[in-house]
């Protein structure tokens, strides 16, 4: 601040010299500070707010105050503001800026109306601190607990949701109902109209749902066309399966196609049909695929000798057992290559699975299930003791020493001899714990534990390194990344693929790599496809990459090759 200004600003007030020098010491270096004229010219402004704004101060001063808005708000929030202000009170409130470069920023504002000898206000002082971060998590929040394409709550918020309904009816034993439901055929629509009719579709179906009850959540989009309805009232569950199915009765139109369309609606009620959410899900699927043998609109209610005639998931866990046991999992790699050098730093271990009558079940698929029905631990150990087995060879023979990350689900971290398993694969392989890294996803520490920040204390204690994969979709554990001791951010591809979409798209981006950089973490990009999106990561300084565009996952033998070219 220009000393002599400031002066005159001190002088106005009624403190001791040295007092108000400490208060404006002491308010300079945390608050963003400016001082406007009655009529809104910016007369003085701290180096925080040209910090912020990225403006000189020269290009400040003088200037009306307006230069700085971004549009965001409405001419009434700023007429509100000038009103109170006007009349010699105190605002307070959180507005949205634009700095010079375009860039948007939030700040928590409070102006201070100074009088002059006739009592009225001559001059505004604005004390603001920057809540930018804050704001983004909030949009973070948003995207992870919603789909995209609908606007519906998604599979988390449902997952949630449920838990909810269960631990508050434990004692009660008051019943709710799930509807599972999928539109049958769908994707002939898809393939057959394309998939812009196919997002169209899904987008009605969701609109037309929200009018059938206009509770706000109660509907669902699980993946796909799957959709899900929570009803808390289960006298009700006929009239409203009817009022579900009653939304395909009418035809949908898009461009110059008209269709009808039908759904195969299964039912499961708590408590009877299930006591977890697992369950539930479970009961509600069988039901629905006993509907779909019936072809057509249809809804059932699970009943307890469905259960013979729906295998499916009996199959798919037998499957499993079975390639546990005949070592029919396999590894692939995918490089993480630095981003500075263009050279691969690493690989993530991704596991394979082929059967001889499912064909090729991707992770996405099976892991859940493997989750489910509590086979996801001994498949996690076999993916330990594989990588590290790998580690060792690849070092052996080619001197290479490549960090191998592995996926660690939270069922199995949550073991209570999870480091004990990890630690005894370290020494059977001989390998250095240097070599190895952890992904946890966030979901895993949405239920954050004491003894979770033990475990991953410990682990990082003996030299492994531990990531947080898919960053940004699991929110609610963010305020405590601070406690957790982790090394690096992995930024969840949906992230990346917004990237070269629009400017909130980078801005997301942004504010993860900054978040990530003032915990002291590094950033790696996941799913990275395009060379223009490798270029914005570069200059946000983000360090490791990660996708198709430099490799896609490998099979031993080709990063072998990799490693040799
Ligand atoms: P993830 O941990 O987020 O792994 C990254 C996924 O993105 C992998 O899918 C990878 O093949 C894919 N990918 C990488 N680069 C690109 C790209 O540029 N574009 C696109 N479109 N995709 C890219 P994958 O192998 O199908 O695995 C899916 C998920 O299954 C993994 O997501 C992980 O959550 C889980 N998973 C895979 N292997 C294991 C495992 O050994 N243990 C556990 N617990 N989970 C695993
Ligand atoms: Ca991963
Ligand atoms: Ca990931």
């Amino acid at each position: 601040m220009q000393d002599s200004q400031h002066t005159q600003v001190l002088e106005t007030l009624d403190f001791s010299v040295q007092q108000l020098q400490d208060i404006k010491a002491a308010l300079d270096q945390t608050a963003i500070l400016a001082v406007t004229d009655q009529r809104g010219a910016i007369t003085l402004v701290n180096d925080h707010f040209c910090e912020i704004s990225k403006y000189s101060r020269a290009e400040l001063i003088g200037k009306d105050h307006r230069i700085l808005n971004s549009g965001y708000h409405p001419k009434s929030f700023f007429r509100e503001m000038w009103r109170t202000i006007g009349n010699g009170q105190t605002w307070n409130g959180e507005i949205c800026n634009r700095a010079k470069d375009g860039s948007l920023y939030w700040v928590k504002t409070t102006i201070v109306p100074f009088f002059n000898e006739q009592g009225k206000p001559y001059q505004y002082i604005s004390i603001r601190t920057d809540i930018t971060a804050q704001k983004n998590i909030k949009k973070i929040a948003h995207i992870a607990y919603h789909d995209d394409l609908t606007g519906l709550p998604n599979r988390r918020s449902l997952t949630k949701r449920l838990e909810n309904e269960i631990k508050n009816r434990e004692r009660s034993g008051e019943k709710f109902a799930m509807f599972f439901f999928d539109v049958n055929r769908f994707k002939n629509i898809n393939d057959g109209l394309g998939h812009k009719v196919g997002d169209l579709f899904l987008k009605e179906i969701a609109r037309r749902l929200t009018e059938i009850d206009i509770q706000v959540e109660s509907f669902y989009r699980m993946n796909g066309d799957e959709f899900v309805y929570v009803l808390e009232d289960v006298t009700l569950v006929d009239e409203m399966a009817n009022r579900v199915m009653g939304v395909f009765r009418e035809s949908f139109t898009f461009y110059d196609y008209e269709f009808f369309a039908s759904i195969s609606l299964g039912v499961s009620i708590y408590p009877e049909h299930g006591q977890s959410v697992t369950k539930l899900f479970k009961t509600a699927d069988v039901a629905m695929y006993t509907a779909k043998e019936k072809k057509g609109n249809h809804y059932v209610v699970y009943k307890e000798n469905m259960r013979g005639t729906n295998d499916r998931w009996l199959l798919l866990e037998t499957k499993l057992h079975k390639a546990l046991r005949n070592d029919s999992f396999e590894l692939h790699y995918q490089p993480k290559v630095n981003i500075q050098t263009n050279e691969i730093e690493g690989a993530e271990a991704l596991i394979r699975w082929t059967d001889e009558d499912l064909g090729y079940m991707p992770p996405d698929q099976f892991i859940p299930f493997a989750e489910q029905v509590g086979l996801i631990s001994a498949i996690g150990r076999w993916v330990l003791h594989t990588a590290a087995k790998q580690i060792k060879i690849w070092a052996d023979t080619y001197g290479v020493n490549y960090r191998v990350a592995v996926n660690i689900s939270p069922i199995h971290i949550a073991e209570p001899d999870f480091v004990e398993q990890v630690k005894s694969i370290i020494e059977e392989t001989n390998i250095s714990p240097m070599m190895l890294e952890l992904e946890i996803t966030e979901m895993s520490m949405v239920d954050y534990n004491e003894e979770l920040t033990v475990k991953i204390k410990s682990l990082k204690d003996m030299g492994i390194t531990i990531a947080i994969d898919d960053f940004g979709t699991g929110y609610s554990s963010l305020s405590y990344l601070r406690e957790f001791p982790v090394n690096s951010l992995k930024i969840d591809r949906t992230f990346i693929q917004d990237l070269t979409k629009d400017s909130s798209g980078e801005a997301m981006v942004s504010a993860i790599i900054s978040l990530a950089h003032a915990l002291n973490l590094d950033v790696v990009a996941e799913g990275v496809e395009k060379q223009e999106e490798l270029a914005i990561l570069k200059e946000k300084n983000c360090e490791f990459v990660q996708g198709y565009f430099f490799s896609k996952p490998l099979s031993v033998a080709d990063f072998e090759k990799k490693i040799q070219e």
